[in-house]
């Protein structure tokens, strides 16, 4: 059966994939389901806003959709960028968003630098039935960008568990240990459970 992935990005269907694939789905993007509108993200939570993206698929189409939202949650900036992460400080560039944060955190001593990046999935099956996964990984903002690989705030997540930045990750490395790869398993478990 088809599932379509609320997403454009070809590293998030890969993901998608390889988690539905085993179970008996195949799954295809929002626009070759030919469905291009955007749904307000206006949640307040990721877990929220992985709902409102999946079921809006599902009402257009009826068919099973899939749906994440991510984001990174920092302690000494009361949980900013959060929900916001994609369009923090209102800025159109990867960059500008991550300068923004480093500057923020500029005064921000190296024990209080604490954050997590944070995913929730949803997926609602053919007779409407929704499921949601979320995970979480745990890190540190460092003081200057660090590494070339992933994408957002790679560069200045720090983590305990890898020793390095996640843009100093390879992809296997990161997916190990990431919100978006813990959440994922997790969906899996509970698809697999029947929850
Ligand atoms: P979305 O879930 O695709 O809307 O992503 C929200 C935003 O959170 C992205 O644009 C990134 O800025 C940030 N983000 C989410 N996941 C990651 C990640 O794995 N690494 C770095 N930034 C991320």
């Amino acid at each position: 059966m088809e599932v379509i992935a609320a997403t454009h990005n070809k590293n998030k269907v890969r993901e998608f994939r390889e988690i539905l694939e085993p179970l008996g789905y195949s799954v295809i993007t929002a626009e070759e389901a030919g469905y291009f509108d955007e749904p307000e993200e206006n949640g307040s939570t990721f877990g929220e806003n992985s709902l409102i993206k999946a079921r809006s698929i599902y009402a257009a189409c009826r068919k099973p959709a899939i749906a994440d939202d991510s984001g990174l949650v920092i302690d000494a900036l009361n949980g900013e960028p959060g929900v916001y992460s994609a369009r923090y400080g209102g800025l159109e560039k990867n960059e500008d968003r991550v300068a923004l944060v480093l500057k923020k955190m500029e005064n921000v001593p190296d024990e209080n630098r604490t954050g997590r990046f944070v995913c929730a999935i949803t997926f609602v099956s053919a007779d409407g039935a929704e499921v949601t996964a979320e995970g979480s990984v745990e890190g540190f903002i460092t003081r200057a960008v660090q590494g070339n690989n992933g994408f957002g705030y790679d560069p200045i997540f720090y983590s305990p568990e890898l020793g390095k930045t996640f843009a100093q990750a390879g992809a296997d490395e990161k997916n190990a240990v990431s919100h978006r790869g813990r959440a994922l398993r997790l969906l899996s478990e509970k698809l697999k459970k029947g929850e």
